[in-house]
């Protein structure tokens, strides 16, 4: 599929998608325009309308939308049914078609890394919408165990309650972030802190052994801690090319090499 193509967000002045997605195009010898898009807060579903009716092809869903965009769908995959909610739209016969790429993005990224994920403990700190969108992938990618750790625990109860069913095969539990402790093979940092500046805790009685910030080109008080005990630590950079891979081969049927673009 050839056309136009964007990126919908607020804002969306920070956005990579489009640099991404030319440099894929580039390699693979495709014709692209790739747009950002501002929505206002209140008129994503007017946005995504126009887009598509101007002869949009296909659009990535960024903060805060990508709720908004599940409800938006007439068609979900699998994956963005389980995660409630989609970061890749596209049309077909006149459908609104929604899947949601993070979550394969990320397994992808640290596969990459030769970092293993089967019969892994995880922990995750976080349980908003980047959290929801990753624990079904992670568990079909092997992990056996996963603990989401959040601040406010009534939202992470809320999230193990509607995913403990999509991942029966693993085994899924909660803790407070302020109460983190025993030992992970993974700890990954879902949370927006480090977007905000503020600083996520881990104390000693947490062990671990590799550290991925979801957050990219900020400071992190996670990835310190995390290099300041000697663990192998990486950034959500490789998450994003990863999720972006995952569209373009939904919506031009050719997958870029994720190792190219890293
Ligand atoms: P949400 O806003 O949905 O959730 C934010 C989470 O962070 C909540 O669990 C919130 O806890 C927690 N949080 C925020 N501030 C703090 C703090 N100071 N201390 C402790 N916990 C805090 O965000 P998303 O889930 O969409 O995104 C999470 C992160 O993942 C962001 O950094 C985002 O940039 C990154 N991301 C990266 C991607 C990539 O491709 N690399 C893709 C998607 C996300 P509470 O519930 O208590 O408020």
């Amino acid at each position: 599929m050839a056309g136009l193509f964007a990126v919908i967000g607020n804002p969306i002045e920070q956005s990579r998608s489009p640099e991404l997605h030319y440099a894929f195009a580039e390699k693979l010898g495709i014709e692209l325009s790739y747009q950002k898009r501002l929505a206002p807060l209140d008129g994503f579903e007017a946005s995504v309308t126009e887009f598509f009716a101007q002869g949009g092809s296909g659009m990535n869903v960024t903060v805060p939308f990508k709720e908004q965009a599940y409800a938006l769908c007439d068609v979900l995959t699998e994956r963005a049914q389980i995660a409630k909610a989609v970061n890749t739209l596209w049309q077909k016969d006149g459908q609104l078609y929604g899947d949601n790429t993070d979550g394969q993005g990320l397994v992808d990224a640290i596969l990459e890394l030769n970092w293993s994920l089967k019969n892994t403990r995880i922990l995750i700190l976080g349980a908003g919408g980047a959290t929801r969108g990753v624990i079904y992938p992670l568990v079909k990618a092997g992990a056996k165990h996963i603990t989401v750790a959040n601040r406010t625990l009534v939202r992470a109860e809320q999230l193990i309650g509607d995913l403990k069913h999509a991942v029966p095969e693993a085994e899924l539990d909660i803790v407070e972030l302020a109460k983190l402790s025993g030992e992970y093979d993974l700890v990954i940092n879902a949370t927006s802190a480090s977007l905000s500046g503020e600083a996520i805790i881990l104390p000693p009685e947490l062990k671990f052994h590799h550290a991925y910030e979801m957050a990219y080109g900020k400071p992190s008080t996670f990835i310190e801690q995390a290099k300041a005990r000697g663990v192998p630590t990486t950034e959500g950079f490789g998450m994003l090319v990863g999720q972006a891979v995952e569209s373009f081969a939904i919506w031009h049927g050719v997958k870029p090499e994720l190792k190219d673009f890293l």
